[in-house]
């Protein structure tokens, strides 16, 4: 199966073929039709699998069709600032064709420089949790509520690091009128609860 077999539009399967994906990898394969179909999804896949793909390209597709795309339609969250920071190169490999503004919000820089990029308006915020809480409480004017995809990427991992309280208080500043998916190597009771708490009706795939 190609990209196009599983859903995805042309100016997107061409950023696919620009990057050398010829085939999709089995997680893209089963993950993208579901996301396509406006699902909340859970993921079992480990870094290596595809799995950035597998969630960026829906959000991209979903960010095309909107006549007037919001900003801060989609959030990724994840546990490093090396993983946020790939996950961002990702969106604007994948996105490159189709004018899509993203930008990257971790820990360890200056909060100056993030503040002036979301005064910007990005579609996509790639961010690690703590960094972007402290920007929902300081940085006048910005705010989720316009959020229609949220990603936890390495869920386990992110509870692993103790990031379970401030994916809750994230959570307050989301839409309940949204698409979650949810990724993770492995499953566990915190992955479970976090699931609880912020999927809808998920369907799970896993490789
Ligand atoms: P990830 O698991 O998302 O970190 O992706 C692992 C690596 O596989 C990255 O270097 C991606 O660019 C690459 N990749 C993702 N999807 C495909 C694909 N369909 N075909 C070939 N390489 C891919």
């Amino acid at each position: 199966k190609s990209f196009k077999d599983l859903g995805i539009v042309d100016p997107l399967c061409e950023a696919c073929d620009a990057l050398g994906y010829k085939a999709p990898t089995p997680i893209q394969a089963q993950s993208i039709p579901l996301a396509l179909q406006n699902r909340d999804i859970i993921g079992l896949a480990e870094t290596g699998s595809g799995k950035t793909a597998a969630f960026v390209l829906p959000i991209l597709q979903a960010l095309l069709e909107e006549k007037k795309p919001s900003a801060f339609f989609g959030l990724i969250l994840a546990p490093t600032r090396e993983l946020a920071t790939q996950i961002g190169q990702s969106v604007d490999a994948l996105g490159s064709s189709i004018n899509v503004r993203s930008t990257v919000i971790v820990g360890g820089l200056d909060m100056v420089p993030q503040a002036i990029a979301l005064g910007k308006k990005p579609h996509i915020v790639c961010a690690t949790p703590g960094r972007l809480l402290d920007h929902l409480e300081k940085t006048k004017g910005f705010k989720l509520s316009s959020t229609r995809y949220l990603v936890i990427d390495e869920a386990d991992r992110l509870l692993d690091m103790d990031f379970g309280p401030i994916l809750e208080k994230l959570l307050k500043f989301l839409p309940r009128e949204r698409r979650t998916f949810l990724f993770s190597a492995t499953m566990s009771s915190k992955v479970e609860s976090l699931q609880r708490a912020s999927l809808r009706d998920p369907l799970r795939v896993s490789i």
